[in-house]
């Protein structure tokens, strides 16, 4: 039986460390228990909200009145280079076991906050590695067919920072398959501890923040993608430049509306700089969006997710 809370802050439970309460609050450990949750806000005609991690979201002010279902199913079970982890899962634990034994494929993704289901859903990547390059199957439960429903790769709809997960809000990660190589242990280690270090020098370790708060966007401007490429040397891809970058041309570098400023080392960083509220965080978002277009006519669009508004 889940223990269901009432008036429960949601600001701990983000990375941010912003936002008002929820109605109601419950953590699940298996289906069994979600669908137990499910059923409470069914009954009760309420809206209910998936929580991972909470390390790619913004809560607003006023919190949710709805039920938030924190998932926390966490079995990892080993076959060979087969992998199957549950949702519940932080990423980092399941990098950190992986490469422990010599299996090699997410090593980029190390230092990624956050839980397995939260990263599949996101598509979660970097250094130009991304989660669905090493998932096999993905397991979700359907709220509408009210069942488990089981994913190929290919069926997933993965691209750039999504999924058929987050196209639909009915689909809850539960569990994913992950086909990684055995590798060499040493060579592994080497590089998910040479891919935490270059994360760290980036020196937004501990600040308060969600990520990456804009996807990279597609841009027409040929003149920015020719600055882009004589400043850094390399040739624009896909037509796609850095948020940051594009952030940072605007001349935005360490704005700030309130408690929440552009990060000054890394502009596609909005963080909370003090006592940061989800509308100073939206009225800063909304200015660097005006300015990034009236700029550039670029029309940035937000990989943060948001609650409550
Ligand atoms: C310092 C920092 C660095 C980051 N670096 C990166 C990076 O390099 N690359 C990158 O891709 N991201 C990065 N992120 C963003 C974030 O870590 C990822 O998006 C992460 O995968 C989110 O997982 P989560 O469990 O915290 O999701 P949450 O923030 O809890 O949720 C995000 C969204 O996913 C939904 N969701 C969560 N779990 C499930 C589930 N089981 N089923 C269905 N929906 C679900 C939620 O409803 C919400 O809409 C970074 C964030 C921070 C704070």
């Amino acid at each position: 039986m889940i223990e269901i809370k009432e008036n429960i802050s949601l600001a701990p439970f983000t990375s941010f460390r912003i936002g008002g309460d929820a109605k109601f609050y419950a953590e699940v450990f298996s289906v069994e228990e979600l669908k137990e949750a499910l059923e409470f806000a069914k009954d009760k005609k309420i809206d209910f909200y998936i929580l991972g991690g909470g390390t790619n979201l913004l809560v607003s002010d006023d919190g949710f009145d709805g039920l938030i279902i924190k998932i926390k199913m966490n079995e990892i079970s080993i076959d060979g280079e087969m992998i199957e982890v549950q949702s519940g899962v932080p990423l980092i634990k399941i990098v950190n076991t992986t490469s422990g034994q010599g299996l090699s494929g997410l090593e980029k993704l190390a230092g990624i906050p956050g839980t397995v289901g939260g990263a599949v859903r996101g598509n979660a990547g970097a250094f130009s590695v991304e989660i669905k390059s090493c998932i096999k199957t993905v397991t979700a439960y359907d709220t509408e067919k009210m069942e488990l429903v089981s994913f190929e790769n290919e069926q997933c709809n993965f691209a750039y920072r999504t999924s058929i997960f987050k196209e639909n809000k009915n689909l809850i990660v539960i569990s994913t398959t992950l086909a990684l190589q055995k590798g060499d242990i040493a060579e592994v280690q080497k590089i998910v501890t040479e891919t935490i270090m270059t994360r760290s020098a980036r020196g937004l370790n501990g600040t308060k923040s969600a990520g990456s708060y804009f996807m990279n966007p597609v841009v027409e401007n040929e003149k920015l993608c020719q600055e882009f490429e004589k400043e850094k040397g390399v040739p624009v891809r896909n037509k796609t430049l850095p948020a940051g970058w594009v952030i940072e041309q605007a001349g935005l570098l360490g704005k700030q509306i309130g408690g929440a400023q552009v990060s000054e080392k890394h502009a596609n960083y909005i963080i909370n700089a003090g006592e940061a509220t989800a509308s100073d965080v939206i009225m800063l978002v909304s200015f660097v969006k005006q300015q990034v277009r009236d700029q550039f006519g670029i029309q940035l669009t937000e990989e943060v997710n948001y609650l409550g508004f």
